[in-house]
């Protein structure tokens, strides 16, 4: 199904690129957001030179000129991000620097001519080389990239990784990086928007004849982009255990646009059910630092001597476990990898 559909690096970020007013204490990072050019005489350069026409500038304490609902919803879910990994981690923006946050909204309205924009239309995005975020305009099969906090805080969660770990993006390392960004991002949308169904990634921005058509032409419920504890029910039906990743994505696969740089977001799925299970089980009270440290620290290629691959990952999230938890703690985290084939 994702070969068919032709837009299947949703929320791939990175790659090939090179309301609120908090009472908190704490000082936020300045929000801007601008509104992309419909067309560029740059072309698709648009991320870098086309986003001038409309900029406002949010700053906190201030009354921001309300443009258009995506500017709001954008900025809305930008401050919640950041509050997510600030008052979760002390993390003072993406980059712990407070840094300012720039987004662009509505891009690939018109993009029929530029296949990069309308690649770029039904997705979200952390442009790495512009160090900012993309929203789609949204199209036939999805919209309202940046209305949806799990989305937008998954792409947050690129930029902390950009500025820390900075794992790469192909192979088992790119899908340990889409699995920390589903995983942050669900985290913040449980936090601070929470909804019915725990687990989901993208649940709103599947349109509703999306919804309706691919749940008739596959006889069964699609609720939702991703889901986290059942992979297998997702809009992109990903693997659930180690043993069903397919061949085509191990070792000799060379990382392309066309293969999802080697089913990066498809293998996810697999930690992803892990930590599922096990937040389920202990709480993320008791595991958020563990999982923030695995992310921003032990799977640094610099600290492993190599790209971290899953096998990495669950040995370091064990390690992590007996150092700061009881050991029937870490007997949940071992039950739950190895329901997902990582142990
Ligand atoms: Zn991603």
């Amino acid at each position: 199904m994702r070969a068919s559909l032709g837009f299947k690096t949703i929320l791939i970020c990175v790659t090939f690129f090179s309301s609120l007013f908090s009472l908190s204490a704490f000082a936020r990072p300045q929000i801007e957001i601008s509104y992309a050019r419909p067309l560029s005489s740059h072309g698709p350069v648009v991320l870098r030179d086309g986003h001038e026409l409309a900029i406002i500038k949010l700053v906190l304490g201030k009354p921001y000129l309300k443009r258009s609902s995506a500017h709001k919803k954008a900025y809305e879910a930008l401050v919640l991000s950041a509050d997510f990994f600030e008052q979760q981690f002390g993390l003072k923006s993406f980059d712990g620097k407070n840094s300012g946050i720039k987004a662009t909204v509505g891009v690939g309205r018109i993009a029929l001519m530029f296949p990069t924009l309308k690649k770029l239309k039904q997705n979200a995005v952390w442009a790495t080389q512009e160090e900012r975020f993309i929203f789609g305009a949204g199209g036939e099969f999805m919209a309202g990239f940046e209305d949806e906090l799990d989305v937008v805080a998954h792409e947050y969660t690129h930029a902390v990784i950009q500025h820390s770990s900075q794992i790469p993006l192909w192979g088992e390392s790119g899908a340990l990086v889409e699995h920390f960004a589903d995983l942050f991002g669900e985290m913040a949308e449980q936090l601070y928007r929470p909804t019915q169904k725990k687990w989901l990634i993208g649940e709103d921005i599947l349109t509703p004849a999306t919804k309706k058509n691919y749940s008739e032409m596959e006889s069964r419920p699609i609720h939702a982009l991703r889901d986290m504890l059942n992979p297998g029910d997702g809009f992109d039906r990903q693997p659930s255990h180690y043993s069903q990743v397919p061949f085509e994505f191990l070792d000799d696969c060379v990382p392309a646009i066309d293969n999802d740089a080697c089913g990066v977001h498809v293998m996810n799925g697999i930690p992803n059910r892990a930590a599922a299970l096990i937040i389920s089980q202990l709480g993320w009270e008791k595991v958020k630092w563990i999982y923030f440290n695995l992310m921003t620290e032990r799977l640094k290629s610099s600290y492993l001597g190599h790209e971290p691959k899953f096998a990495d990952y669950s040995r370091e999230l064990l390690q992590l476990c007996s150092e700061n938890l009881e050991a029937q703690d870490c007997d949940v985290v071992l039950a739950a990898l190895k329901d997902v084939g990582l142990r």
